[in-house]
Order: structure tokens, then sequence, then C-alpha cells
């Protein structure tokens, strides 16, 4: 007997009756039961192995209690010139999501592409930011960008050559970011958008304030918590509530110091940050791609 032997041959050599014992010599018999050993040690290792993988990819939230993402919509200066470089001071990482017909994406282009290769993410708010409008509160819709005026296909084409501008800019394909819908509207004309764009992301978040239990998670309708007005204290409440949950908690802010009419003052975002880091063991924070892509793991 030369070379390897497959196992189901040793298994049918080992259990057959038509092959006496007597006739494998002593050498043989021992070189067959050392052959089986190292087998049997291979496939425990194997499934050893495969199990901790899995274990690993199934813990909310990537093995802490509770996960939270800072999101920033509307690509504002303010991003750039205040949250980023707190962020970066502590070395935590958001998901900013940019309009590509907004100021500091138009006129700011170059300095995002250093935003993304310290590990945030530009995440995909669609090209002119059109929402549902005609209702109480959405005066500022014009008719030209109003959804109840667009297609499905409009909407989808708009989104898609966004994610070509944001591909330019950080390199990544569209399965490695998320959308966020404008105003939380998920329909054109008023038919729904969301299938049409579901291949082109891992995931999108909506605008309805909820704690994210790991088992219930819609991936196209990530709740999110609008900020306007919190101080540091009820930010930091916000935080303790997910963990107690062991929830998922999106922040949505717009303003951070100024530019926006929903806005959150500098040192209230300053409070809420460090009081994160401060728990880092305890929260996953991470852009909100990532955890995206750990949900879609966990839900497989
Ligand atoms: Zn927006």
């Amino acid at each position: 007997m030369s070379g390897r032997v497959p196992l189901t041959g040793i298994v049918k050599k080992y259990n057959s009756n038509t092959r006496p014992n007597s006739l494998l010599s002593e050498r043989n018999k021992k070189k067959l039961i050392f052959e089986m050993k190292g087998i049997s040690l291979i496939i425990l290792l194997m499934a050893t192995g495969v199990g901790q993988l899995k274990a690993q990819d199934r813990t909310p939230w990537n093995g802490k209690k509770a996960a939270v993402s800072l999101t920033y919509d509307d690509a504002l200066n303010v991003h750039l010139d205040n949250v980023i470089p707190a962020l970066d001071e502590l070395g935590l990482k958001g998901t900013f999501y940019l309009t590509s017909n907004f100021t500091a994406l138009k006129n700011r282009s170059e300095e995002w592409k250093p935003v993304a290769v310290k590990g945030h993410e530009l995440g995909n708010h669609t090209m002119f930011h059109p929402c549902e409008g005609g209702r109480a509160g959405r005066e500022f819709v014009s008719p030209d960008y109003d959804l109840n005026n667009y297609s499905v296909q409009r909407m989808a084409d708009e989104i898609v050559l966004t994610n070509l501008i944001l591909s330019k800019i950080d390199g990544k394909k569209p399965e490695n970011r998320t959308l966020a819908y404008p105003c939380g509207d998920m329909e054109a004309g008023g038919e729904s958008y969301v299938d049409t764009i579901r291949s082109e992301f891992v995931g999108a978040r909506g605008v309805t304030g909820r704690y994210e239990k790991s088992g219930s998670v819609d991936l196209f309708n990530i709740g999110a918590f609008m900020i306007n007005g919190e101080s540091g204290q009820e930010l930091i409440e916000m935080v303790d509530k997910a963990i107690e949950q062991k929830a998922l908690l999106v922040f949505l802010f717009h303003g951070v110091g100024g530019e926006h009419g929903l806005n959150v003052y500098l040192k209230a975002h300053q409070e809420l940050i460090e009081y994160l880091k401060s728990k880092e063991k305890e929260i996953w924070i991470a852009p909100l791609v990532d955890v995206a892509e750990h949900i879609k793991k966990m839900q497989d």
C-alpha cells in the first residue's frame, strides 16, 4: 500500500468481512490505523474551525452588547469641517450620506477621498434629493424634484449614477455601500422603488426611530433616530437604552454646529462621541455598511 488511501477505501477495507484481518500484515494494520486516526483528526479540526467561524458571524453585535452607527445626511460643509476631525480625533468611523448636487460634494469632492481612506463610509443620498411634495412640512420640495412626478426608473437612474460618482471618489463597489432614502420616502410616482435598487446596496436606512433587534432588522428600511436639538445627556441616554436592549442604534444627524434647520450643538455631539469612545468595550461603533454586512451574514 503506497501513498494516501481514500477514506472510503479504508472504511471499506476495515469493515470488510470478505478480507480476513489475517491477510493484512502487522505493518499494514498499524499503517491503516495510523492513517484513520489522522483523517479523523483532520475532520474534527475542520468541523471545529467551521463551527467557530459561524458562531462569530452570528454573534450580535460583532461580539459586543449593542451597536451604534453615526450617520450624517446631505453633504454639509460642517461634516467636513466639524464632524470628521472630531471623529478622527477619537478614532471613530461614521457614514456620510452624500447628495451629488449638494454644495459640500459638488465644490469639495476632492476632500471626501481621504475621508473614505480613513474608513468612513460615503453613503448614497441620490443625485438631487427628491422627496414627496404636496403635503404639510414639504413646502421645500420643488415640482422638478417631487417624487410624485418621478417614475421608478428615473429614481433608480439617479441612484445608480450617484453610486458611480461615489465609486470614482472611494473606489468601492455598490454592494459595499448603503443608501439613505431622501426624506425617508420609498416611492416614486406612487410606486415603491425599493426592489429596483435592492441589488445596488447591502442595505438602506430609513427615518423611523427604533432600536433595532438583531433578529428582526429589515435591511432595506433600517430604523434611525433623527436628531434635532437634543442635549448631550439626552443622546447619551439613547446609547444606554441601546445597551440595555442589546440593540442597534442609528443616529441621523444633519447640521452639527449649524448649516441646517435640523441641528445639534457641537458640544452635544462631542459629549456623545466621547461617551461612545468610553463604552467601546460594550458597543460596536461602525459605519452602517459594516453593520448591515454583519446583519446580512446573520440572516443568511
Ligand atoms: Zn437628506
